[in-house]
């Protein structure tokens, strides 16, 4: 069907006798009809128009027909800006407005005309302003038909702004319409929100189901959310199994509320060829704010709030409150912060002694690492060890920790070269003795120390003895025949069992302050520590009472069978060069401990 174009309509207004073609009585009467230049032309791949001041067509070239489907001399008289796209026209206006404004300027651009048929078609169109040209005076555009380049063009565009698996846009497009969405709310006062979508067990149904099955369910569940979406908001394909959805002018309410609609649309399984699939998705909500106000923030607090809802047990929505987030940020500064701790020498170790309960006298010491954190003081390792596992920096950290400790052991025992040396005790995590060449680095801070294996002990948390799998048993054995000495750690809380004192490895119970602090006031307590330290004895294993704070708790523990005991009655960690006073014997622990510099957590 051949729909008429407006430029056509217009034409009628104005009358038809004034563009017949070839019309002598005409003012617009074609200036090379019938020459040889005209056949020439005829021959061009390009149109040639020629315009008076106001854009008015004076003469078309004749393959006009060719490129637009109109009779040659069919649109003079009327404004050539009529065929031009509402959306270009603009554009085009602007770029006239600037050529007439300079006598021979030169200007290009690509827009959409309209064919007779209706259809647009996308050209490249170069207009001089040769109005000053006695001979020509008016503007010149030269014409050519661009469409399948331009068709190619935007596809390329699309692709490069698209997820191919499902159509949907990409983290690129995601992220420049939420920056333009957050511009606009901000100038108008209102809010956008995010919701961070993440497939729950995506890897399983990858892993059992295979790839190409993941891939359908990867569509069958951006089209379920797609469906629940408002008209005009966005929905991303982000990454892997994670969507992103952008709503504009929304609160909060809103925002959970479409939440949970795409949770719900989830629940049906997904019918596949082969199988039915059943998923869930947990999603993040943020909604922007004084706080969050671009949109790289307001992304991180949508992801941070959908690990909240991985963590509450998955398929659910989080909201993301201030609080949360705060907290989020804070540990996030403070990981980039831990990163170059060891580099800039921001750790350190301090030491606690380990007391033989029978007569007093300092028989060992535990390192216990601190980070000197600029800005912040010093931080205990309750509160950066869990980051420095995240982030696998407890590797280079312990294995640090245990060079300095011996290197310190070694020290301390080259000063009194008559007496009994004291044992380095050293904590390490699951996280380290997974690490295949964890007895290799124990080994390597042996010899570089040339401390004795016998002197160090390695403090080592029941769960880890309890691993599965060989890696940690095997290392610890293999520890062990070097002639190192193992600890279980915080043993006797209500989660220990008496089987991991069965580990073949181990040669010494650390009882967990908890219990040691109970011993006092609960007589379940001193039963359950007797009948420890009974089987310790008969396993040929000892017992170091932890956390002993009182006269009481010492009493009791050495009265249950505990050996050794450690704990802020006897001293709190002490810096190195307080330990080395203590052995030069230039202080006594009591001076020590009262005095202000000696205590280690204070530095
Ligand atoms: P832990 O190995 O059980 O160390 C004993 C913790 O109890 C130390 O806390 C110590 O300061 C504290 N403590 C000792 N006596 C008393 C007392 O009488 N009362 C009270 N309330 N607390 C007492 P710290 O230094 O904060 O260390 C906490 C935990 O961090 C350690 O528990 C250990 O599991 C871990 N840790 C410390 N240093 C390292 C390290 O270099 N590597 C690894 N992997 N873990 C470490
Ligand atoms: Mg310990
Ligand atoms: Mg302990």
């Amino acid at each position: 069907m051949m729909s008429r174009p407006r430029a056509c309509a217009a034409a009628d207004d104005v009358g038809t006798t004034s563009t017949e073609p070839g019309d002598a009585t005409s003012p617009l009467e074609p200036p090379l009809t019938g020459t040889w230049v005209q056949t020439l032309l005829g021959h061009s791949e390009d149109l040639i128009t020629l315009l008076d001041a106001d854009g008015a067509v004076r003469y078309q070239s004749p393959n006009l027909e060719r490129l637009l489907g109109f009779l040659p001399g069919e649109l003079y008289g009327l404004p050539a800006l009529d065929l031009v796209h509402p959306e270009d026209k603009p554009d085009v206006e602007r770029l006239m407005d600037a050529l007439l404004a300079d006598p021979d300027r030169a200007v290009s651009a690509q827009f959409r005309v309209q064919h007779r048929d209706g259809a647009w078609r996308w050209v490249e169109a170069t207009a001089r302003n040769l109005l000053a040209d006695g001979q020509v005076s008016g503007i010149f555009v030269n014409t050519r038909d661009v469409t399948e380049r331009a068709a190619a063009a935007r596809e390329l565009r699309h692709q490069a702004f698209h997820d191919p698996l499902t159509g949907l846009p990409n983290r690129a497009l995601f992220t420049d319409r939420l920056a333009q969405a957050l511009r606009r709310a901000q100038r108008h006062g209102e809010h956008v929100a995010v919701l961070f979508i993440d497939l729950d067990h995506f890897k399983q149904i990858n892993d059992t189901m295979g790839h190409e099955t993941g891939d359908q369910v990867l569509v069958a569940v951006g089209q379920r959310l797609a469906a629940c979406l408002p008209e005009g908001d966005t929905i991303a394909r982000f990454g892997g199994e994670e969507f992103t959805v952008l709503l504009e002018r929304t609160t909060s309410v809103a925002a959970v509320d479409l939440a949970r609609q795409m949770l719900a649309a989830q629940r049906a399984p997904v019918a596949l060829p082969r199988h039915d699939v059943t998923v869930s998705v947990s999603i993040g909500v943020a909604v922007s704010g004084p706080e969050l106000e671009n949109a790289e923030d307001l992304l991180r607090a949508a992801d941070i709030a959908h690990y909240k809802a991985k963590a509450d047990g998955r398929a659910t929505v989080v909201l993301l409150e201030q609080p949360m987030y705060s907290q989020a940020m804070a540990r996030l500064a403070m990981k980039f912060e831990l990163q170059p701790a060891i580099e800039h020498e921001q750790l350190h170790l301090v030491y606690q002694p380990v007391i033989d309960l029978d007569d007093g006298r300092i028989v060992g010491m535990e390192a216990l690492v601190r980070w000197h954190r600029p800005g912040a003081g010093v931080i205990s390792p309750d509160d950066f060890l869990p980051l420095a596992e995240e982030t696998g920096l407890i590797q280079a950290m312990g294995e640090w920790v245990l060079k300095e400790a011996c290197r310190q052991a070694r020290k301390w025992a080259d000063m009194r070269p008559d007496a009994t040396p004291l044992r380095m005790h050293v904590n390490v995590s699951e996280r380290q003795l997974q690490r295949p060449d964890f007895v290799d680095q124990v080994r390597a801070a042996l010899v570089e120390s040339g401390l004795p294996a016998q002197l160090l002990t390695l403090e080592v948390r029941e769960q880890a003895l309890q691993a599965r799998g060989d890696g940690i048993p095997s290392a610890l054995r293999a520890l062990r025949a070097m002639g190192v000495p193992i600890a279980v750690d915080d043993f006797g809380g209500r989660h220990s069992s008496f089987s991991a004192l069965r580990h073949d490895a181990i040669t010494l119970v650390n009882l967990d302050r908890a219990t040691v602090q109970r011993l006092p006031t609960e007589a379940t307590e001193r039963a359950i520590v007797r009948s420890i330290a009974g089987l310790a004895r008969t396993l040929d294993l000892d017992v170091v009472a932890e956390g002993i704070e009182t006269g009481p708790q010492m009493q009791q523990a050495r009265a249950a069978g505990c050996r050794f005991g450690q704990g802020f009655y006897f001293a709190p960690p002490l810096t190195a060069a307080s330990v080395a006073e203590l052995l030069a014997g230039t202080r006594t622990l009591d001076q020590i401990v009262d005095a202000d510099d000696a205590v280690g957590d204070d530095a």
